[in-house]
């Protein structure tokens, strides 16, 4: 799987106490905001892979998370699931939110495909981006997700990791509760938090 997307990364390779964060979906008022003052507390920085019609609604909450350090990212301008999307249409809404982050100065080239699903060709089609998954995902989308077994698997990860979060209303829930714990417990380890470079 990795040998066939050589511009995938799935985790970072580092011998660092490092951790790398990343939310997806923002940027959304209160939730976007919630995670920004709970990476403040922390020192943390991070990865947000948003998506370009929030962008365009809320340019203002972008903006701050801009100017507070953290690296932003193209995660489709309307959440497309590339397979079922055409090679051609998901490229073009890919370039669609490429434009909404050039509003933010933003020139790093990360991406990630809503659902991790892409075909080949539309990664290919990517070429000049780093195309973002992940080694720890925080199922903070789930219903009925258990919080201790969740929290367990989220505090057992190696250095270089990388984290998936939402900050989206509908895993706020969850993620409001997990974010808090997974800071302090790596940060009580002198782990530090990184955004993504290209
Ligand atoms: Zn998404």
């Amino acid at each position: 799987m990795q040998k066939m997307y050589p511009n995938f990364v799935w985790e970072v390779e580092t011998n660092k106490k490092e951790i790398f964060l990343t939310f997806d979906d923002g940027p959304v008022p209160e939730v976007t905001e919630f995670v920004l003052e709970e990476l403040k507390k922390y020192d943390a920085k991070a990865t947000f892979f948003c998506v370009g019609e929030n962008l365009k609604k809320y340019p203002d909450v972008a903006k701050q998370v801009v100017i507070e350090g953290h690296a932003i990212g193209n995660h489709t301008f309307n959440h497309l699931k590339g397979w079922r999307t055409n090679n051609h249409t998901y490229h073009q809404n890919v370039l669609k939110c490429e434009e909404q982050l050039k509003e933010f100065h933003q020139d790093k080239l990360l991406f990630r495909p809503p659902y991790g699903r892409i075909k080949r060709a539309q990664a290919k089609a990517l070429s000049n981006y780093k195309i973002v998954m992940w080694n720890r995902l925080s199922w903070d989308f789930g219903k009925n997700l258990n919080h201790k077994k969740a929290i367990h698997y989220l505090t057992d990860a190696s250095p270089g990791s990388i984290f998936v979060f939402h900050d989206n209303k509908k895993s706020f829930k969850n993620m409001s509760v997990l974010l808090p714990v997974v800071l302090k417990y790596y940060k009580e380890r002198d782990f530090e938090f990184k955004a993504l470079s290209v």
